[in-house]
C-alpha cells in the first residue's frame, strides 16, 4: 500500500493538566499511534502562551491542536477570541495540524492565509452532528461548504442512531475529493472507526486505553492495531462480522481476526451492533461484506432472510452463519450443532469412552436440558449421530415438540434428578442456568450425575460451571461450552474462507492473550524507570522510554511520576511491562 495513502491512527489526549498530557503523548507514541490530538480545551486553566510551547517542543508524534468550542461539543471556557488565538499560536509554532470548526473556518482560514506567513501546519475543518446522521444530500452540501473554506482536510462527524447510518459515512469517504476524516459516533457507529482505512479515511481515532475515549464508541489504539490490523487494511479488505444485540462482549473479532492474520488473508471481522436485522442485511448487501456470524436475537431472522439454507439449519430452526454469494444471495448454515457435537465426540474419544473408528454417540442415551436454539442444535446433532434423545425443559410443551421432531422422548425438568434408566448416559445442558452471575446454580442435582459418563455444558461463562464441577466430582468426563464456542467458530471460519481454521493460534489468542501479543508492543525501551508506590500500594516498573520526560525535568522523581498517572494509564503501563 502507498504509505502516503495509509489511514493514520490518531489518539485523542484528554488529560486535565499539561504534565499529564505530555505523559499521554509519550504513551500515545509507544502505543503505535501516528498522530495525537491535543484536546487543550480539556486542560483546566490552559494558558496558551505558556503551555503550547511546552506541548509542542520535542513532541514524539505529529499533533493536532484542538481547542474544541462548547458550541461544537467541546469544553473550552474562554472567549471565542481567545480560543481562536490558541489556533493562531499553534499555527505559528508549527503544530502539525490545527482543528477549526466549520462555523468559524471561512473567515479564520482566510485571515491566517492572508498574513502571508509560511507554515507547514495543515488545517482540518471539522463539523460534528451530536444527534443523528443527515441525508446524503445534506452531508454532500456541508462537505462542499467545508472545502470552500480553504482548509486542507475535511472532518465530518455524525452520530449513528442505527448501524445503517454508517453506510452514508462510507459513501462520502469513498467519494471524497481530498483528504477526509469521516466517522459516526455512538455504539452503532463503531464500524465507521474500524473500517475507515478501507473506505479511504484520512485518519481514525483510537483511545489510549479503555476509559480514555474522547467520543462515544471509540475503540482503543491497541484494538485498532492488534485486533483489526487497520495499518494493513485497504480498499480490497473483505469484511466479516458478528451480528447481534448486544455484541461488544463477543470474542468473535479477536478469534477470527487472529485466524485471518495467521493465514495472511486480507480480511477483517468486526462487531455489528444491529437493531433491525433485515435492514442491515439489505443496506450492507455488497460484495465486500462477505460473511456474518449471527447471534442472539437474530438466528431465526437469519433463517427467514437467507435465500438458501442448509438442511440442518432448517430443521434446527436457526441460522448462525450467513455467507453472501457472488450473486448477492445469502446462504445460511448452523455451526452450533457441529460445534457442540464435535466437542462432545472429542471428549468421548479423548477419555477412552469411544474408539476412534466408531460413531461415538451411536446407541447412547443423550439427555438434552433445554429446548431453545442450542437445545435444538444438540438434539438434532445427537439424532443425526444415532443417539437416543431425551429432552427435559422448563416449558414441557417445547420439550415435547423438540423430542417429537427428533424421534425422542420428553420429560419434565423436575423429573431429571430421578431420571436414571441406565448408566453411561450423556448429558448436555443448553439452558442458561449456571451462567454468570448465577454461577452456583446447576440444572440437575449432583447425585443424579453418577448415571452419566459425560456431561457437556453449553454455558461458557464461567468456563467451569457448577454443573461441570459437580459432574467431575461424580466421576463423569466433562466438556466445557468453550469447546462448542471454538468448534462453531472454526466451522464458520471454513465457510468464510474455504480454508481450515488455524485452530491453535486462534485458541491461544483467547486463552493466552498476553503470550499471543508478546513482542508486539513497539516500545523502543531506552530507559528503565521504576515508578513508586501507586494504585493500592503496588510497585510498578516500566521499561517505556520515559527518559525524555525525565530529561525535561517533568518528572523529577519516581513518586511524582506515579502520582501523575490515572488508573487507566497504570493499566497501560502494566500492559507494556507484561509485553
Ligand atoms: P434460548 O433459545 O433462549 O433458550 C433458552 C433455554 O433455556 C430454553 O429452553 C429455556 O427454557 C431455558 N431456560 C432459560 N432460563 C431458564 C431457567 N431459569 N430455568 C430453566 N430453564 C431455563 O437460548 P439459546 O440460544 O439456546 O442459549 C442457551 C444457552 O446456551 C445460553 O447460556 C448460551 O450462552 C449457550 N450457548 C452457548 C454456545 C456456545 O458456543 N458455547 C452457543 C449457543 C448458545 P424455556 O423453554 O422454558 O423458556
Amino acid at each position: 500500500m502507498d504509505p502516503s495513502k495509509q489511514c493514520l491512527i490518531c489518539v485523542p489526549l484528554t488529560a486535565k493538566t499539561v504534565k499529564k498530557m505530555l505523559f499521554q503523548l509519550e504513551l500515545a507514541k509507544e502505543s503505535g499511534a501516528d498522530v495525537a490530538e491535543l484536546r487543550v480545551d480539556l486542560i483546566s486553566g490552559f494558558d496558551a502562551a505558556a503551555d503550547l510551547p511546552v506541548l509542542l517542543k520535542d513532541k514524539p508524534l505529529p499533533v493536532i491542536v484542538t481547542p474544541r468550542a462548547k458550541w461544537e461539543g467541546g469544553e473550552y471556557k474562554g472567549s471565542e477570541e481567545s480560543r481562536q488565538d490558541i489556533l493562531r499560536m499553534a499555527y505559528d509554532l508549527g503544530a502539525d495540524y490545527i482543528d477549526v470548526e466549520l462555523k468559524v473556518a471561512g473567515g479564520f482560514i482566510q485571515e491566517l492565509r492572508s498574513r502571508g506567513k509560511d507554515s507547514t501546519t495543515k488545517i482540518i475543518v471539522s463539523n460534528h452532528n451530536w444527534d443523528f446522521t443527515p441525508s446524503d444530500e445534506e452531508i454532500h452540501a456541508t462537505i462542499e461548504q467545508m472545502w470552500a473554506t480553504g482548509g486542507d482536510i475535511v472532518k465530518y462527524v455524525t452520530t449513528a442512531q442505527d448501524i445503517t447510518d454508517v453506510a452514508q459515512v462510507f459513501h462520502f469517504l469513498s467519494e471524497s475529493k481530498g483528504p477526509t476524516i469521516g466517522l459516526a459516533m455512538g455504539p452503532a457507529g463503531m464500524i465507521s472507526r474500524l473500517l475507515a482505512p478501507k473506505f479511504g479515511g484520512y485518519l481514525t481515532f483510537g483511545a489510549l486505553c479503555k476509559g480514555q475515549e474522547s467520543a462515544p464508541g471509540q475503540p482503543t489504539v491497541q484494538d485498532l492495531i492488534e485486533v483489526y490490523r487497520v495499518k494493513s487494511m485497504d480498499r480490497d479488505t473483505m469484511v466479516y462480522g458478528v451480528i447481534g444485540k448486544p455484541v461488544y462482549h463477543s470474542k468473535g473479532p479477536v478469534l477470527h481476526n487472529k485466524g485471518f492474520e495467521e493465514l495472511n488473508l486480507n480480511k477483517v471481522y468486526v462487531p455489528l451492533l444491529v437493531d433491525d436485522f433485515n435492514k442491515f442485511m439489505n443496506v450492507f448487501n455488497r460484495p465486500d461484506f462477505h460473511g456474518f456470524s449471527v447471534t442472539i436475537p437474530y438466528k431465526e431472522d437469519a433463517l427467514k432472510l437467507c435465500d438458501r439454507v442448509e438442511n440442518a439449519a432448517k430443521i434446527i430452526g436457526a441460522v448462525n452463519t450467513v455467507v453472501r454469494e457472488t450473486t448477492g444471495e445469502y446462504q445460511g448454515y448452523n455451526t452450533d450443532c457441529e460445534g457442540a457435537l464435535s466437542a462432545i465426540e472429542k471428549g468421548l474419544r479423548h477419555s477412552g469412552l469411544a474408539n476412534n473408528d466408531e460413531t461415538p454417540l451411536k446407541g447412547k442415551l443423550f439427555v438434552v436440558i433445554g429446548a431453545g436454539g442450542a437445545g435444538k442444535a444438540l438434539a438434532y446433532g445427537a439424532k443425526e449421530r444415532h443417539a437416543r434423545v431425551v429432552v427435559a425443559n422448563r416449558n414441557y410443551e417445547r420439550a415435547k415438540a423438540l423430542a417429537e421432531s427428533v424421534g425422542g422422548k420428553a420429560i419434565e425438568l423436575d423429573q431429571l434428578s430421578d431420571f436414571r434408566p441406565e448408566t453411561g448416559m450423556i448429558l448436555a445442558n443448553s439452558t442458561s442456568i449456571g451462567m454468570e452471575p448465577e454461577v452456583t446454580r446447576s440444572p440437575i442435582h449432583k447425585d443424579a450425575l453418577s448415571a452419566y459418563a459425560l456431561v457437556f455444558d453449553a454455558v461458557y461463562t464461567p468456563k467451569q460451571t457448577q454443573l461441570l464441577k459437580d459432574a467431575a466430582e461424580m466421576g463423569a468426563v466433562t466438556v466445557s461450552g468453550e469447546e462448542m464456542f471454538y468448534g462453531q467458530a472454526f466451522a464458520q471460519f471454513r465457510y468464510f474462507t474455504d480454508l481450515p481454521a488455524p485452530e491453535s493460534a486462534m485458541r491461544d489468542v483467547i486463552s493466552k492473550p498476553a503470550a499471543a501479543k508478546k513482542g508486539k508492543l513497539r516500545a523502543p525501551v531506552s530507559a528503565q524507570c521504576s515508578i513508586g508506590t501507586y494504585s493500592r500500594g503496588r510497585m510498578i516498573s516500566t521499561r517505556l522510554g520515559f527518559d525524555k520526560l525525565l530529561q525535561r525535568g517533568l518528572y523529577p522523581n519516581s513518586a511524582q511520576f506515579g502520582m501523575l498517572m490515572d488508573k487507566s494509564q497504570v493499566q497501560l503501563v502494566n500492559l507494556a511491562f507484561r509485553c
